[in-house]
């Protein structure tokens, strides 16, 4: 595949044109002293790295929140948050026509919890040496290649980084890089993800991880696929209160509490089944370490593999349940 060569400073001085010149913002993440947090920049980029290997949350999420119609924004994430917002733009909460996603190489990451709070730059020596260090949504992740969005950024054999465009959008991008275009090398320093087994759900091994759960719902506050305005779980409906519980509670007996949380998880997991990119900021944001990410990632890859979708992988696949086959999983097993 033809792409650029990245020389020392050309992809911050590209970036900063689209700040400078074109008023694009440009999110992905700045570096202090000890760690690297998501930013958005504007005007200029101060203290920008390209990679963040501690792991707080999913970048799409402040997407999210930041996108407002027109906004230019060149978004310069990991795998997993160009991903979502691949899926967001599917789902209609993204107008993707002056968005430039560009997805770069990951190592994985580390949680943001992780104590001793390791000095990011020591935290991605260790990921490269020892990927055993990452989170096990990274150590089990399906994409950590910057294959997905608009351009990628991705890291060769001899640690040199290219530019590669997969868009019309991605290859306007790749012009404001200095350097010629040539053949980018066939092998990188991150390869394809090693097929895995599915992951298979235990229910007492559910029931036993999901009692230690407060029903705090950070884990759906925190997810960038789920994103809806009105959830179910905001009404009365599912989590009734005042004189609905206390009816309850007098119809069905004695209750613990909180209650209806396997329901919630249950629903969620369905909800979020189909677009769900496996980057575990929902664990990351659970007070109670429940072990999310496996029972999400697990599921979802689950049923993506039976539709042979891959959420995030391209704005041209459809969501499976946005669509209808008559003759679709007649050979599914599971
Ligand atoms: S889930 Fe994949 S893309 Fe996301 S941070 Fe982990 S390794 Fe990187
Ligand atoms: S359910 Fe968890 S792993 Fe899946 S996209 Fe949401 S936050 Fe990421
Ligand atoms: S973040 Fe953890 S404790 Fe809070 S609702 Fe989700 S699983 Fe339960």
């Amino acid at each position: 595949m033809q792409g650029k060569k990245i020389k020392n400073g050309a992809l911050e001085s590209a970036l900063n044109t689209f700040l400078a010149e074109k008023e694009y913002l440009v999110m992905g993440f700045e570096k202090d002293a000890s760690n690297v947090y998501h930013r958005v920049f504007k005007d200029s980029l101060d203290n920008y790295a390209l990679m963040s290997p501690v792991f707080a949350t999913n970048g799409a999420l402040y997407l999210r929140r930041l996108f407002a119609k027109g906004a230019q924004i060149i978004l310069m994430l990991r795998p997993c948050e160009i991903r979502s917002y691949v899926e967001l733009v599917k789902l209609t909460q993204i107008e993707p026509e002056n968005i430039i996603a560009v997805s770069v190489d990951c190592f994985g990451t580390v949680s943001s919890k992780t104590e001793g709070d390791i000095p990011a730059g020591e935290a991605l020596k260790g990921l490269t040496k020892d990927a055993e260090k990452a989170r096990w949504a990274c150590a089990n992740c399906r994409e950590r290649r910057g294959v997905v969005g608009d351009a990628g950024i991705r890291i060769d054999a001899n640690g040199d980084y290219w530019a590669l465009p997969y868009t019309d959008k991605g290859q306007a991008f790749l012009s404001l890089l200095e350097g010629e275009t040539s053949e980018a090398p066939a092998q990188m320093a991150i390869g394809p993800a090693e097929p895995r087994p599915a992951f298979q759900i235990d229910m007492k091994e559910f029931t036993k991880d999901f009692s230690k759960c407060i029903m705090c719902m950070n884990c759906r506050d925190m997810c960038p696929v789920c994103y809806c305005v009105d959830c179910v779980f905001n009404g009365d409906e599912y989590l009734p209160k005042g004189d609905a519980l206390f009816n309850k509670v007098f119809r069905a007996g004695s209750t613990g509490m909180p209650r209806g949380k396997e329901l919630f998880h249950l629903i969620r997991m369905y909800h979020v089944s189909q677009t769900c990119v496996g980057c575990g900021a929902c664990e990351e944001a659970c007070p109670q370490g429940i072990p999310l990410t496996k029972y999400f990632k697990g599921v979802s890859e689950r049923l993506q593999g039976m539709f042979s979708y891959m959420s995030g992988r391209s704005k041209d696949e459809i969501i499976p349940y946005l669509t209808f086959i008559e003759e679709e999983l007649k050979d599914a097993e599971d």
